[in-house]
């Protein structure tokens, strides 16, 4: 059977309302696009106007993203140098026994507007980062030295980790939950990249046990009492400040 026929006479009408449908659910899709395009360049460091702008972090200009650019006239190559990642953190100083240098705009002020940043991760034996965010870069770690577990938890709950050797990088997507664990018989050493001037850098642990989120909105969500509560909020190492 030869299906036009199906259309008979109003097949015109019909088509007419069909092409109807399909403008509006292509205008639909266009504007999901576009929204959707919006939303992920906002998400992202933007892109500079200039080849460099290294960071007067002294100035009181005011400033809208990023920091003012220092007089050009009075850069040089060092501005562009970084050399405090020589020096090895003291892992053993931290209650987890691994210690990281973030080396963002903060530190390193050439990387103002050109949407990157970097860390050193220093592990003793056994040594834990523990699950952190950095809302605003996704991460790449390369393994200096050891033998690292590292992993994230994707946007649908999975785990994704595996234990890297040196020379292996794993990568971190962008507001992911991740973490690593020096399961090596001695020191480790990593190098991360982000793409961001200004990651950010939350721990979940710390966030959610050692703020003042009202005991019974965690005992309720935790689906503990208030004795078991207050025994782990006392038990969280403070391993990056806060306070009880
Ligand atoms: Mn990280």
């Amino acid at each position: 059977m030869d299906y036009r026929c199906d259309h008979g006479s109003k097949g015109s009408s019909r088509q007419a309302s069909d092409w109807r449908s399909a403008t509006v659910a292509f205008a639909y899709t266009t504007l999901l696009i576009v929204a959707s395009s919006v939303r992920m360049v906002q998400a992202a460091d933007p892109d500079p106007l200039q080849d460099f702008c290294v960071a007067d972090m002294s100035s009181h200009a005011p400033n809208v993203n990023g920091f003012p650019c220092k007089d050009r006239a009075k850069v040089t190559s060092k501005d562009f140098l970084y050399t405090g990642m020589r020096q090895a953190g003291n892992a053993s100083s931290s209650v987890t026994n691994a210690v990281g240098q973030i080396v963002d705009v903060y530190l390193y002020p050439a990387l103002n507007t050109l949407g990157i940043s970097h860390v050193r991760l220093d592990f003793d034996i056994g040594g834990v980062l523990p699950p952190h965010t950095h809302p605003f870069a996704t991460e790449t770690l390369f393994v200096v030295k050891g033998t690292v577990y590292t992993g994230f938890i994707s946007f649908d709950n999975i785990l994704y980790a595996e234990t890297l050797q040196e020379g292996d990088v794993y990568i971190f997507p962008k507001g992911s939950l991740h973490f690593q664990l020096n399961v090596g018989n001695g020191p480790a050493v990593t190098f991360n990249s982000l793409n961001s001037q200004n990651p950010g850098f939350l721990t979940a642990v710390n966030q959610l046990l050692v703020t003042k989120i009202p005991e019974k909105v965690l005992e309720t969500s935790i689906g503990i009492n208030a004795k078991t509560l207050k025994l782990v909020q006392d038990s969280v190492p403070l391993y990056f400040g806060g306070s009880r």
